[in-house]
């Protein structure tokens, strides 16, 4: 009898304390229900997956397999207390992502960030128009050249015309306060910039800060210093789109306008285990190896203490 109740307590002892262990663990990664998130919504570059005249591994067998489907770069802010939501970027799967975002149209958007004119980053923007949403003066942050261009090229002016948007200007490195602890500092990065400036977002929550540069020339071509900025935020969503010069055939990759995952990886690898930890690879052209987990590429990646984005991920701010 004595034994059977030993035993019992001992159960319930080491039930205890899995429970425990378990509510610390979820309490880590847990956002607070009145805190502010940062949900990744794409992780694909501009033309996304299947990706158009492809005919490699990557997308020829797309629809044959039916792949789960891998949306273009894109992220969203919630500040959960206050109900507010914001976009960073409209990319052309904007309605999988608001939906996905926005819980079914229960949550409401209060507005859109926008890095640059390439089409990954804002050509989702016609689906505000009269068109499909209609949407009514949805505030949409602009730097000043990308302001020009909206509102003085088709289709893009009709939704200004229309009030389908309502234009904010935003200005290098001046900071937009969102709401109690949220802000966000655009910040010019070199870029081909054939219609508008070029810009990163420096997102800053009341415990997190993020960094979100999705597209940018060589890290030397920018007048700061990348790893001194990652040392001074939580989480680093990076330009990742190439992984090295087998993507391009085997062209020489300092002719290419983007940081290469093996470039970064050598300037970055003094950085501390830390800092490491915070990067996160974004805007992953389809034939990059990180999107597939399973590769050499992904495993080297991980094994040196980054991440590789992945969609659905939430972090606290
Ligand atoms: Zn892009
Ligand atoms: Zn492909
Ligand atoms: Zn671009």
């Amino acid at each position: 009898m004595i034994l059977i109740k030993y035993i019992k307590f001992n159960i319930l002892f080491c039930l205890c304390l899995l429970f425990i262990g378990c509510d610390s663990q979820s309490q880590n990664n847990k956002i607070e229900s009145n805190g502010v998130s940062l949900k990744i919504l794409g992780t694909v570059q501009d033309g996304g997956i299947p990706h158009l005249g492809c005919n490699k591994t990557c997308c020829k067998d797309y629809f044959k397999k039916g792949y789960s489907k891998k949306h273009v770069v894109s992220l969203g802010i919630s500040d959960l207390k206050e109900n507010k939501n914001y976009l960073i970027e409209a990319s052309p799967d904007i309605s999988f992502q608001l939906n996905n975002f926005l819980k079914n149209g229960n949550k409401n958007l209060n507005g859109i960030f926008i890095t640059h004119a390439h089409i990954g980053h804002y050509s989702g923007l016609t689906n505000l128009g009269r068109e499909v949403l209609n949407s009514s003066k949805m505030p949409l942050f602009l730097m000043p050249k990308m302001t020009e261009f909206i509102s003085t090229n088709g289709p893009w002016d009709q939704l200004v015309k229309l009030k389908n948007v309502d234009l904010k200007k935003i200005f290098n490195e001046k900071p937009i306060e969102l709401s109690e602890g949220l802000s966000i500092i655009p910040f010019k990065v070199p870029h081909r910039d054939e219609y508008s400036e070029t810009v990163g977002f420096k997102i800053i929550g009341p415990k997190k800060t993020a960094l979100f540069i999705p597209d940018i020339d060589k890290w030397d071509k920018w007048d700061k210093s990348i790893k001194n900025l990652i040392t001074e935020v939580d989480y680093a969503f990076l330009d990742g789109t190439f992984y090295d010069s087998k993507e391009i055939n085997n062209r020489d990759i300092s002719e290419i306008p983007h940081p290469f995952i093996i470039e970064s990886l050598e300037l970055f690898k003094d950085l501390k285990e830390s800092d490491r930890n915070k990067i996160y690879y974004i805007h992953l052209n389809h034939t990059n190896p990180l999107l597939n987990f399973e590769s050499e590429e992904y495993q080297n990646v991980v094994s040196k203490g980054y991440n590789v984005a992945a969609e659905g991920l939430e972090l606290e701010l």
